[in-house]
């Protein structure tokens, strides 16, 4: 923006200050291109588009697909041991953090000549504890919690932005694991040979079943859809025993 002759120092200083923030808001910008519309239900996005930006440093797993990513973030390394660290901590390369289905990764180039990317961290949304936002000087910190205690750490201004998709896909992971729980039970409940897989991991032993009809003693057996009474003749279906068994599971 050139110098308005028409107006005070003031006036033009406030301009000049007004655009240099709305610049240091563009990393804000730039992450919003790639946040989901809706934090309710995250919507992915292409991997093609992340295969683009870290030139195929990550392996997809099966059905994996991203959310979000954010550029230019810095690995953060607590450095308790190097007395003449910077504050006792180092900020490592810089790469993409980008948060999928499943994981939330870390792409950088290793050196500063570097053309390849690599993923250098990730980790499975089951295995996060939480995510907080730190500050680190004037910088944000992103502190990934992990189950086993420890945690890792980035810094990039506004990298908080990524917590609520972060917490969001966290949910929908349990949620997708609670579905696929359910698909088990349903699945159990129609075959025998489920049944006895069921009953061995929840460690119960059970080989016979009275008929609810005649009270005769049957036999399970290993496979198979329905059973019928030797005595009286009448169908014994898995999910009539998954359901006696089941509040011991
Ligand atoms: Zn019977």
């Amino acid at each position: 923006m050139p110098y308005d002759f028409s107006k005070s120092d003031e006036e033009n200083k406030a301009q000049a200050d007004l655009e240099t923030q709305h610049k240091e808001v563009q990393p804000r910008q730039e992450l919003e291109e790639h946040k989901p519309a809706t934090l309710q239900s995250l919507e992915t996005c292409d991997r093609i588009d992340v295969d683009n930006l870290v030139k195929g440093a990550i392996l997809w797993q099966k059905d994996e697909a991203p959310y979000a990513w954010l550029d230019s973030c810095q690995e953060f390394i607590e450095d308790k041991t190097r007395a003449g660290g910077w504050f006792g901590a180092r900020v490592g390369h810089k790469g993409f953090v980008v948060v999928t289905n499943q994981r939330i990764l870390f792409a950088c180039k290793m050196g500063r000549l570097a053309k390849d990317y690599a993923v250098t961290y990730g980790i499975d949304l089951e295995d996060v504890m939480s995510v907080s936002h730190g500050r680190f000087g004037f910088n944000d910190k992103l502190v990934i919690l992990e189950r086993q205690g420890t945690h890792r750490d980035f810094i990039k201004p506004k990298i908080q932005s990524l917590i609520p998709v972060i917490n969001t896909a966290i949910s929908l992971c349990q949620e997708q694991v609670q579905k696929e729980k359910q698909k088990e039970r349903i699945h159990i409940v129609v075959d025998f040979g489920s049944l006895k897989n069921v009953m061995d991991s929840g460690g119960i032993v059970m080989t016979t079943y009275n008929c609810p009809k005649c009270n005769g003693v049957l036999d399970i057996p290993q496979a198979g859809k329905v059973l019928f009474c030797s005595y009286c003749g009448a169908p014994v279906k898995p999910v009539d025993i998954f359901e006696k068994i089941k509040e011991f599971l």
